[in-house]
């Protein structure tokens, strides 16, 4: 078995003076952990602080979002080598919130995982039903568009260097967390399918669950065999609770 992922996605939360006092809890909490691994996904105006406060730790860094041409004019927008400056080493793309609420299609998603995958960053990508296609029964179909655009733009070997994050849209910031039983069918699915496609791959495959992950329910959901760690929004904003989901992570 896999170390255990822990991602945490801060959204858009943070301030100078709070951040500081979290990663600095989170990164001496996470030098007594020694077997599982961990990052935090922070805002951009954020990346230098963390790229200062976390450079001599374990713990990596990323952004939440970016844009998929290299340069130009578009303003507002962050391309990726931009956040190679600030030495990030994940992105996370098609997060439910970006896919919903600023209608970012499979094709844009793709498209962006290219780019972070060009610049030899790792995509962190997001898949999951809303809870009208999950009444529909028609989860599994969905996922599988999802990550087929990537497959039909990069190859499905593309995933060596990516890691899929499963959230199902309804159970994000709802408090409404999948069973374990619910998460490890559709983590099954998703590497079975990778693996009907790059056999010999998908072992390896980083798959995190997200979706209401907290210090009560991790240790549950990261027991099943196919949940390799978590994409924690919420949750990651307390070093308490953050430190205790990266607990239940430890081999
Ligand atoms: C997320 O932001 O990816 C997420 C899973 O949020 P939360 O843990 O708050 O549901």
């Amino acid at each position: 078995m896999q170390r255990k992922f822990i991602v945490g996605n801060w959204k858009m939360n943070g301030a100078l003076t709070n951040n500081e006092a979290l990663l600095k809890e989170v990164a001496n909490g996470l030098a007594q952990m020694p077997t599982v691994d961990c990052a935090v996904c922070v805002p951009f105006p954020y990346l230098a602080q963390t790229q200062s406060l976390l450079r001599d730790t374990s713990i990596k860094w990323g952004a939440q979002n970016v844009h998929q041409a290299n340069n130009g004019a578009y303003t507002g927008e962050v391309a990726v080598s931009m956040l190679r400056d600030f030495d990030c080493d994940y992105v996370i793309v098609g997060h439910s919130e970006r896919r919903h609420l600023y209608g970012e299609s499979n094709l844009l998603v793709a498209e962006k995982f290219a780019a972070v995958q060009e610049a030899e960053l790792l995509p962190i990508m997001c898949v999951g039903e809303t809870l009208e296609q999950r009444e529909a029964g028609i989860t599994e179909m969905v996922v599988a568009e999802q990550l087929a655009e990537v497959i039909k733009l990069r190859g499905v070997q593309s995933f060596r260097t990516a890691v899929i994050a499963y959230e199902p849209v309804w159970a994000i910031g709802t408090g409404k967390t999948a069973t374990p039983e619910q998460a490890q069918e559709v983590h099954a699915f998703i590497r079975k399918h990778i693996a009907g496609l790059d056999e010999g791959f998908s072992q390896a495959l980083c798959i995190l669950y997200g979706g209401s992950v907290n210090a009560s329910n991790a240790a549950e959901l990261f027991c099943m065999p196919d949940i390799d760690g978590g994409l924690i929004g919420g949750a990651s904003l307390a070093a308490k609770d953050f430190l205790a989901i990266c607990n239940a992570g430890q081999k």
